[in-house]
């Protein structure tokens, strides 16, 4: 099915990710006075790969799984995106993922272009053993499209540096020869980069760090709230509070979230979590639901789960200064029309999350080339590419008197779009 340009028609809240995408697609290509025939190619991805997934469970049965792998775009390097294992995901979910991909890249203004995979599988009710049958069969599956010059996967939701090792071998076997470069987020044993771990949340603070610079915010007397306690959240959470002496009052996850308003430890929070499986039951902390997390007042709320939590319903009891997208599409087209009209400063997620496939970057080209950073290394890097990338985002708002993500976007298909007439279309 070929996506037609959207028509900007207002639509429901219930939009799915791929709506959304779409329609960010279309506010930046007005405002660029894109061509449509460039538009229609960035509406549709280049390639999607939908593979059945056989796995031996523990008790001897057989299940099928469903598991899609998808190129959006390519007109800029090779594709470069995450791997999804979670019960929701849907090849149109998958398709905004990898479409999003793309503009970060072209954000961080680095040569990938955008991929992203997906399982539609609960990790959670998987043992060790079946997991890894599961990650080996669908790299298996989907390894036509895989390399380091072709597509090089990455953690996301519920996948892990263990998961990227399996990728790594998996597609080493096939080859006969270790290929590091095919998959980042790897461990260091095994060709990973320092840093690369934190490196979404790190990315995350650095963003928040250049925001507050420009809106006069001090982070040292600041209060935050993260939705989302997995890699992004806790690791954000942790550096705003360890590095920036910021006040954390809530976290949550898929099961609830925590408040106190004089702050909590998110080092014994991570603890908390690491024994109990949960955030919620922390000591000197109240039980919160995610929607009421999400109204608190504060100065940074943190998005970093999933798709769709900020939208039309919820938009206006959003009581924070600043948001930092650290998730992926939390924040829905009408929502921003809510968000700009109480003065809530967004930042975008394909500018605020782009930490991770910027140190994605170096890792692979640290295994391309088999020469190793220092961790300093690492993040000073990452410090002066997201003070470079939300400079030009905050200058293009400020010039075009737009919100920084449409900014984040004139950036990234003019970007995209430059590369496309430049290569031509062919034949
Ligand atoms: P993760 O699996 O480590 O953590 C996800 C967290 O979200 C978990 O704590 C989970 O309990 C929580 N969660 C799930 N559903 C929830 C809900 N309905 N309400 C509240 N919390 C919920 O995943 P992650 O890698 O931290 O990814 C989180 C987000 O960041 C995703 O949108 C992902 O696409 C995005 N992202 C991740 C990376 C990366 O490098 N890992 C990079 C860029 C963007």
């Amino acid at each position: 099915m070929i996506m037609e340009v959207s028509t900007g028609e207002p639509f429901e809240p219930s939009a799915s990710p791929l709506q959304v995408a779409l329609r960010q697609l279309n506010i930046a290509c007005e405002k660029l006075g894109l061509e449509p025939g460039l538009q229609r190619i960035f509406a549709n991805p280049k390639r999607i790969l939908t593979v059945s997934v056989p796995v031996n469970r523990d008790d001897g049965s057989i299940e099928v799984f469903q598991g899609y792998r998808v190129h959006h775009n390519v007109a800029r390097g090779p594709a470069k995106g995450g791997i999804r294992f979670h019960p929701q995901v849907t090849m149109e979910e998958v398709i905004a993922l990898a479409m999003w991909m793309t503009w970060k890249c072209a954000v961080a203004d680095i040569p990938f272009g955008g991929a992203k995979g997906g399982v539609v599988c609960d990790p959670k009710s998987l043992s060790q053993g079946e997991l890894e049958r599961l990650t080996r069969r669908f790299t298996s599956e989907i390894s036509i499209i895989l390399g380091p010059e072709k597509d090089i996967p990455a953690p996301d939701v519920y996948t892990n540096p263990q998961v990227m090792s399996w990728i790594m071998d998996t597609f080493s076997m096939h080859c006969g020869f270790s290929v590091p470069a095919v998959v980042t987020g790897k461990p260091l044993e095994i060709g990973g980069s320092q840093g690369r771990n934190e490196a979404t949340g790190r990315g995350c603070v650095y963003a928040i760090q250049e925001a507050a610079a420009a809106l006069g915010l001090k982070l040292n007397q600041a209060s935050v709230v993260v939705q989302g306690f997995g890699n992004v959240g806790s690791t954000t959470a942790l550096i705003l509070h360890e590095e920036c002496g910021a006040k954390v009052v809530a976290v949550s996850d898929s099961t609830g979230g925590i408040y106190n308003p004089g702050g909590l430890d998110p080092r014994k929070v991570l603890g908390h979590k690491k024994r109990t499986g949960t955030v919620t039951g922390f000591t000197d902390s109240e039980d919160i639901s995610n929607q009421e997390l999400l109204s608190l007042p504060c100065d940074v709320l943190i998005p970093a789960a999933l798709e769709g939590q900020i939208t039309r319903e919820n938009a206006h009891t959003v009581s924070a200064k600043m948001i930092a997208e650290g998730a992926n599409g939390p924040t829905t087209p009408e929502a921003d029309v809510v968000l700009r009209e109480k003065g809530v400063f967004v930042i975008p997620d394909i500018l605020a999350n782009i930490g991770g496939v910027v140190v994605s970057y170096f890792e692979w080209v640290q295994g391309l080339q088999h020469f190793f950073w220092s961790r300093e290394e690492v993040n000073e890097e990452l410090r002066k590419r997201m003070a470079r990338s939300f400079s030009e985002v905050y200058s293009v708002s400020q010039e075009h008197r737009v919100d920084m993500r449409t900014a984040a976007y004139m950036i990234a298909v003019r970007r995209v779009a430059e590369a496309t007439r430049i290569r031509g279309i062919y034949p």
